[in-house]
């Protein structure tokens, strides 16, 4: 069975973007694969972090993954931070990558364009999730499209690794949604939907109340054509509405686009915030029962056992190869 490697980063809470570009095709695909999902909390410290914010989203997140449909009977879940081989293995791979193709990395250049002081984590840590990726032999890798270049990255490192070396890394590839690839913001629309920019007006947090829910929809930013089409260019507002209804209903853009083509802005934000309403509140409820049941520790103590096995062999493997080591 081929393997899929998914994470989202607790760097804030998640949001409906994180549902519809990355859990919800975990979800999809966990039938068909070895699924590996995990909590990559090293990766939130990329940016300043609250500890004991960290702490309680860990456990949050995984419940929150339970609650989104994720089976614990068919995935393995864990915690990256549980697992020395991860920056273990990414210092190696920070050996094996160019200073070129690391400052080519748009989502540094975006983030770090933002802030007065960035860490070197944050330049370095498509290395770290490229040790993720390979450590477990992925073959898949579901991402949204802002992490496609990462997963470039990563091919390249294996590539050159496994070229000097001998075959050792499987060369993932990433599986990018047809429908919600870039969920925009509500209140800008040509910018990505973000649980770590700061401002959650534009942002629909997967535990956001009904009464939040549609206030954020029906304030969306659209535009005054009044026409309700799909043209990411024109109407970029509108075609965010149309592609989060369209993953929500799972029906394709073309019949969203017929649903509503007689329709104004605002009985279109009505019927987009009733699906959003009804999808949240389902997994919100669920998200509680997982969080009373306890059972967040046991899969993460699950999960800790089978990928620690895993990883170690890849790393040592690795470390022989390299001339590192006593083997
Ligand atoms: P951060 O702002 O901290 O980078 P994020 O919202 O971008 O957070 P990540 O943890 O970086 O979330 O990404 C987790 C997964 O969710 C990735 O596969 C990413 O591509 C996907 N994803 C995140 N935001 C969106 C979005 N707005 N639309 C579609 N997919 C998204
Ligand atoms: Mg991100």
């Amino acid at each position: 069975m081929k393997r899929l490697l998914t994470g989202l980063k607790p760097s804030g809470e998640l949001t409906l973007g994180s549902l519809i570009g990355g859990i919800k095709q975990s979800v999809e695909f966990q039938n068909n694969y070895d699924s590996f999902i995990f909590v990559p909390d090293l990766h939130a410290i990329t940016v300043p972090q609250e500890a004991y914010l960290l702490k309680e989203r860990i456990r949050k997140n995984v419940a929150l993954y339970l609650a989104c449909g994720i089976d614990p009977q068919k995935n393995t879940i864990y915690l990256q931070s549980e697992n020395v081989y991860h920056t273990n293995l990414s210092w190696i791979l920070e050996c094996h990558t160019y200073m070129g193709e690391a400052n080519r990395m748009t989502q540094y250049k975006d983030k770090a364009s933002k802030k007065e002081q960035v860490s070197v984590g944050l330049f370095t840590y498509p290395i770290l999730m490229a040790a993720d990726i390979l450590l477990y032999s992925a073959n898949f890798v579901p991402v949204g499209i802002d992490q496609k270049q990462h997963v470039e990255l990563t091919r390249n490192i294996a590539e050159r690794f496994n070229h000097k070396y001998g075959d050792t890394f499987t060369i993932p590839e990433p599986i990018i949604p047809k429908i919600g690839a870039k969920i925009m913001d509500l209140q800008n629309p040509t910018k990505k939907m973000s649980k770590s920019s700061g401002d959650t007006k534009g942002s629909i947090l997967l535990l956001d109340s009904e009464e939040v829910i549609r206030k954020k929809i029906m304030s969306a930013v659209t535009d005054s054509d009044n026409k309700v089409y799909f043209d990411i260019e024109k109407k970029p507002g509108i075609s965010n509405l149309l592609t989060i209804y369209s993953s929500l209903s799972n029906k394709s853009l073309q019949e969203v686009e017929e649903i509503f083509k007689d329709s104004n802005y605002g009985y279109l934000k009505k019927e987009v915030a009733d699906l959003v309403v009804i999808t949240l509140l389902e997994i919100q409820k669920k998200y509680q029962e997982y969080v009373q049941s306890g059972i967040v520790d046991e899969v993460l103590d699950h999960g800790r056992k089978t990928v620690e096995k895993i990883a170690k062999e890849k790393y040592e493997e690795v470390l022989k190869k390299l001339g590192l080591g006593r083997f």
